[in-house]
């Protein structure tokens, strides 16, 4: 989880991603805030406008300008309070309200040509809202305020030419904000991010098992169990269960130490997760060579082919230990249990199908080992 150090976001795209859909909450809830801020604030400023020009027609041609910011910017914070938006729709929202208020910005000032030195001020606050406050992507903000920025200076040169101290120190100030804007938002998303890596560690830790990446037995009773049988009871779904446990593990331990146990474990574990279902199916370490593996909508059939898969690949696996000096194999013997939870008459619960797959998965011991037994609840 590396974070770019210029643009403030992951380097991996799918953890980006990830993240920014974690914020999209906060991140709505803080765009339809902003602009609706923004808009009460844009508006307001019409007072001056009348203010310095005279209730007249010089006045009215500020009003559209004005109008329209905050007609922009009060629907999309009306957007992102009423509206699922997604990260982009929040971007692309949050960039437009930005563009129409820095050029309606500039159509003002261009008719209050006289106060070159107060817009420099109030573009000055701008862009500190487009940098800390809008949520947008930085490259976006910064691109938006190095725009500004540069129209801001053609603008005083061809509307308000000042003398060359002036410019210097309005070219210092704006240069200023820019940088410091700059950085503190980078600091932001980092913080941000950071805050994110940390919940995410402290999450891996809660429900994975240290040694396989695996769910680990208190993730199963705590979220498992209740949500899986709540899925299968309201899609009416056929569930299944695998437990399976590797064969003779002491053998392995007493002849090739702990630590060479461990690989295997971790090779087993590895096979598990690659042959099963990323988003949908659940590996669970629920013992110290025993696994419980969940799998929804899957009935027997499918259930007993991929124990079979299981155990024909792991049977097959050639297993380096001692630092690839030896290559050993191993065998693994599994209990499937399935139940039909579309069945109105009948109702097991979880427990009672990872006991049905236990009770199996004994038997297939007792049958000599590296071999699936499978049931169907009735
Ligand atoms: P069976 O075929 O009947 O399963 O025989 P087995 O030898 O595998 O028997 P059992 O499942 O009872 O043994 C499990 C052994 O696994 C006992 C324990 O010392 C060892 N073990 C448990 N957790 C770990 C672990 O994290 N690492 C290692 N290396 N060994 C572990
Ligand atoms: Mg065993
Ligand atoms: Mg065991």
């Amino acid at each position: 989880m590396t974070i770019h150090p210029l643009t403030g976001e992951f380097a991996r795209d799918a953890t980006e991603s990830a993240f920014l859909a974690h914020q999209l909450a906060r991140t709505r809830s803080l765009l339809g805030f902003t602009l609706l801020f923004c808009t009460v604030f844009y508006l307001s400023f019409f007072v001056t406008d009348v203010a310095v020009l005279g209730f007249d027609l010089a006045a009215a041609e500020t009003f559209p300008a004005r109008l329209l910011v905050a007609a922009t910017a009060g629907s999309c914070a009306w957007l992102a309070y009423r509206r699922p938006l997604s990260v982009r729709a929040t971007r692309l929202a949050a960039s437009i309200a930005e563009t129409v208020a820095l050029a309606g910005f500039m159509h003002i000032a261009v008719h209050r040509p006289a106060e070159f030195h107060w817009h420099a001020m109030s573009l000055a606050i701008m862009l500190v809202v487009v940098y800390l406050y809008i949520p947008n992507r930085l490259v976006y903000a910064l691109a938006l305020a190095a725009t500004a920025t540069a129209v801001f200076f053609v603008l005083v040169l061809q509307v308000a030419p000042m003398p060359f101290p002036d410019m210097l120190t309005m070219g210092l100030l704006l240069v200023l904000v820019n940088t410091f804007g700059l950085l503190a938002a980078r600091r932001y998303n980092h913080v941000l991010r950071e805050e994110f890596r940390l919940q995410s560690d402290l999450k891996q830790a809660a429900q994975r098992d240290h040694l396989t990446g695996c769910y680990n037995r208190r993730y199963l009773h705590d979220h498992l169990m209740c949500a899986e049988l709540a899925r299968a009871r309201r899609f009416g779904h056929k569930l299944t269960v695998v437990l399976c446990d590797i064969d003779h593990f002491k053998r392995i331990n007493d002849t090739h130490g702990h630590t060479h146990g461990d690989a295997v474990i971790r090779a087993f574990a590895a096979l598990l997760l690659q042959l099963t279902r990323e988003q949908l199916d659940a590996v669970v370490r629920y013992g110290g060579e025993e696994f419980l593996l969940i799998l929804p909508e899957t009935d027997l059939d499918g259930g007993e082919q991929l124990a079979e898969r299981l155990r024909a690949r792991f049977a097959a696996m050639a297993l380096p230990v001692e630092g690839g000096r030896t290559v050993l194999q191993a065998t693994a013997s599994f209990g499937v249990a399935t139940f039909d939870f579309g069945n109105p008459h009948v109702r097991y619960t979880l427990p009672d199908l990872i006991s049905a797959a236990d009770k199996l998965m004994y038997a297939a011991k007792r049958k000599g080992r590296n071999c699936v037994e499978s049931i169907e609840l009735m």
